[in-house]
């Protein structure tokens, strides 16, 4: 039995989380979901994004399963997701793309992991506006990066691609410009690279990365970079294999592990039964994964991989004309994991 927190989130969290949830139980394995409020529900029902019964449900089950939260562009509250990973030191974010048959995308047997430094950088939340004369005149962010930081999100990597016999890790980074900050992010990936001399190393400037990931995909294995580089590469990275509605990420501290998708709220299609939940349910085998539930992990991505790979109980993103809604493709896959899992 495992305790597991679990945060349905906000816009389509709620139906993708209630089919991860399901595709989860599928298996067998046993679950104690502890279901937790936060976000922009937790605003309207107890007007704050985090309330304290969140943060005392994590710290006892230290395992999380999280919808997307709401952050409204702009003014409000600061980023829930971000003050999560801060309270809990989630300090290294995996996003792995690997590709599904029977996608639109024209990319095929990408297999890139992508490793975000999750906590520094700026998103460390160090900005203020300069006010003259009651009017907003300019304002500050601080992009925060220390060598300690940086040593244990470039030593996680390496630990990440030694453990999974991956070859090669690439650091990116933007050292010609931004030389204090992520200068010292690459001299320590390049220090750390030396302790692992089985690893092939080398790194990018994050601009002439982010063509290259289109051009040549290939030549990238494992990625590890900076807090915003991540964010916006790992999107980048997602659409390479058909989509926000595939790619799931874990969020790893001392302690504590949250798994999550990387796409967002999707208010755009809430509602409407048609958010791919795959990108959650990759998330709930990445939870799998981490708990040592190996023969569960691979039945749920075997059959979440066939099941889009015949392009017929699946949702619109990847195939308008299946006219199957997110429920319907939920049925389908714990229908398959059943069968899977009997063998
Ligand atoms: P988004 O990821 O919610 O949506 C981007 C596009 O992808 C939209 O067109 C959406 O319809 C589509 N999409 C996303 N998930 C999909 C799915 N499962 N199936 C089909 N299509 C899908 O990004 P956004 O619109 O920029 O952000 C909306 C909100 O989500 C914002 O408040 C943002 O802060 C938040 N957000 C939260 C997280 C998180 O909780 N980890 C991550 C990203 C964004």
């Amino acid at each position: 039995m495992y305790n597991v927190t679990l945060i349905p989130g906000d816009g389509i969290g709620p139906s993708v989380i209630d089919v991860a949830v399901k595709v989860l139980q599928a298996t067998g394995i046993e679950f104690n979901w502890d279901r937790q409020v936060a976000g922009m529900a937790a605003v309207y029902e107890f007007g704050n994004p985090i309330p304290e019964p969140v943060i005392e449900s994590i710290r006892k089950n230290k395992l999380v399963l999280k919808g997307p939260l709401t952050t409204p562009v702009g003014g409000g509250y600061r980023s829930v997701n971000v003050a999560l990973r801060q309270e809990f030191q989630l300090y290294a974010n995996l996003r792995p793309a690997v590709s599904f048959q029977g996608t639109k995308s024209p990319f095929k047997n990408i297999d890139i992991t992508l490793i975000r430094e999750n906590i520094e950088g700026l998103y460390a939340g160090i900005e203020h506006d300069i006010i003259i004369d009651n009017q907003k005149i300019a304002a500050e962010s601080i992009a925060l990066v220390t060598r300690s930081g940086s040593e244990r999100i470039c030593r996680f990597a390496f630990e990440y691609a030694k453990k999974h016999k991956r070859k090669k890790v690439t650091a990116v980074h933007k050292a010609n410009i931004l030389k204090c900050t992520t200068g010292m992010f690459l001299e320590v990936a390049q220090e750390i690279a030396r302790e692992y001399p089985e690893i092939e190393f080398d790194d990018k400037i994050i601009d002439a990365c982010a063509m290259q990931l289109v051009m040549a995909p290939e030549s990238y294995d494992v990625i590890v970079t900076t807090n915003l580089f991540g964010d916006i590469l790992s999107d980048l990275t997602s659409g390479l294999i058909g989509g926000l509605g595939l790619t799931a990420g874990a969020n790893f501290g001392e302690d504590v592990a949250l798994f999550e998708a990387v796409h967002g709220s999707a208010p755009d299609i809430t509602g409407q039964n048609i958010a791919n939940p795959i990108a959650v349910i990759k998330a709930g085998v990445m939870l799998l994964q981490h708990v040592g539930e190996k023969k569960a992990a691979k039945a749920i991505n075997s059959c979440a991989h066939e099941l889009v790979a015949e392009s017929k109980y699946v949702t619109p993103d990847l195939n308008p004309k299946a006219n199957c809604g997110t429920r319907a493709m939920g049925r389908e896959l714990v229908s398959r994991i059943k069968n899977a899992m009997k063998k």
